[in-house]
């Protein structure tokens, strides 16, 4: 004999059946002559598995899944660590930095440099005091403002690694 643990649908009331085997069990739900109990509906099935109903093993990872897990944990790094020089500059911003320091470059190489009066000469340039030519030099960031305001372009020139020496 064999005992399922059965639940009829309309109450879901839950019973015992011993039969005699599976298929004297399909046989009897199928003639309609496994009855619940409680409320007499034929409409009878197997309920799940006892085990699995009442367990909660199976709703999560047991500790020992876990474990493993917490080990590849990656350790808080110490303060103060500084990550930006962990990993090699994005391509692109690389070449777009390239491309700025071959200008800069190619800035120097043509136009005249005029040191700290750069925003000076700029503004005489500009205002036809002096000869049209290209110019750079250092400005502070207030003064580059000011000449953009008046309209007089100028751009930033990124620092070139010959000028670490
Ligand atoms: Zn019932």
């Amino acid at each position: 004999m064999i005992r399922f643990a059965l639940r009829c649908r309309p109450d879901r009331h839950d019973f015992d059946g011993w039969f005699r085997s599976n298929e004297d069990f399909e046989a009897q739900i199928a003639r309609g002559l496994v009855a619940c109990p409680v409320c007499g509906s034929d409409k009878v099935g197997k309920a799940l598995m006892r085990p699995a109903v009442s367990g909660t093993k199976r709703d999560g990872p047991t500790p020992a899944e876990i474990a493993p897990a917490a080990g590849t944990e990656v350790a808080a790094p110490p303060p103060g660590t500084s990550f930006a020089n962990a990993e090699p500059p994005h391509p692109e911003l690389a070449k777009a930095f390239a491309r700025l320091q071959a200008l800069a470059r190619e800035v120097r190489s043509k136009a005249d440099y005029v040191g700290p009066k750069f925003a000076e000469e700029a503004r005489r340039i500009h205002y036809g005091e002096t000869e049209a030519r290209q110019i750079y030099g250092e400005a502070a960031p207030n003064e580059v403002k000011e000449l953009l305001n008046e309209g007089i372009t100028a751009m930033p020139l990124p620092p070139l690694p010959e000028d670490k020496n």
